[in-house]
């Protein structure tokens, strides 16, 4: 055990200043001695006692990030496949995604984006919840995926997904709700806010063009997917690229290149919740 602690010590100095007086139980100032005790208690001089917490930009915020698919959704057709109401139709429960020409799976790149995703929003105060918990099970099913989210009563959530189109084609792009006479619809227009401010941070963060072969500068709308229809608070895919071109697959392989989309997407969802 040490002897009387060095902050104990500038305590008692400080008693002593502010009192102009003795302090009480300083009976063992007289082992420091009155002037040294004096001197070790200048540069001891602690900080504001209350040392207010920084304040974040997203605090209090409630984001849900949706890693597209699932690893293990491969090994298990008959779960996935299994149909399941998204309103405007019956669909699988989820699907495999696409992977790259040498394999590289769509699941494998959600997972990693949205993990770094979630660190970053972390950092920035949000609160925050995944849609999976790894990259190995199965599911869940987009009708769950759309309910986490509405459980959570996210201020916002995003799916992230990666196109497998022709190799010619690159460029991403957002897909948006639509009104289906549905849970959505109250949502649909703080939905394309949302994916206007992702779609502008996306292409300034990824240096990524505008999807050459799907909707119209980057921005598409649709009524068929679970994930947007179920939903009851605002939210978006985002399709990253085309991981069946070349150049797109090469970047998506890259670590720093996903950490650039990480922030990217990071930047578009705090712009829309600042706003
Ligand atoms: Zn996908």
């Amino acid at each position: 055990m040490r002897a009387l602690p060095a902050t104990v010590l500038a305590l008692l100095g400080l008693a002593t200043a502010a009192c102009g007086g003795v302090a009480n139980g300083v009976s063992n100032s007289d082992a420091a001695g009155g002037q040294s005790l004096d001197v070790q208690a200048q540069p001891q001089q602690p900080a504001p006692a209350a040392t207010a917490k920084a304040a974040k930009p997203l605090d209090g915020k409630v984001v849900v990030i949706d890693p597209g698919h699932n690893g293990g959704n491969f090994r298990d057709p008959k779960a996935v496949n299994r149909k399941v109401n998204v309103l405007t139709k019956w669909k699988a429960c989820d699907t495999t995604g696409t992977e790259t020409a040498d394999r590289y799976t769509e699941a494998a790149f959600t997972w990693d984006v949205s993990n770094r995703l979630v660190k970053i929003l972390k950092q920035r105060g949000a609160s925050v919840k995944l849609t999976r918990a790894d990259n190995t099970s199965v599911g869940p099913c987009i009708t769950e995926r759309a309910a986490i989210g509405n459980k959570a009563k996210a201020d916002a959530a995003l799916s992230v997904h990666a196109d497998g189109s022709a190799p010619g084609n690159h460029g991403f792009h957002v897909i948006m709700p639509e009104k289906i006479g549905g849970p959505v619809d109250p949502v649909v227009g703080d939905s394309k806010k949302l994916g206007l401010a992702v779609r502008q941070a996306f292409k300034k963060g990824t240096g990524l063009r505008y999807s050459t072969y799907i909707g119209k500068d980057a921005l598409d709308f649709r009524n068929d997917l679970g994930g947007l229809n179920l939903s009851t608070v605002p939210k978006i895919f985002v399709e990253c690229g085309n991981m069946k071109n070349a150049g797109e697959a090469a970047k998506f392989r890259d670590p720093e290149f996903r950490q650039r989309i990480a922030l990217a997407l990071a930047n578009g969802l705090q712009q829309y919740l600042k706003a």
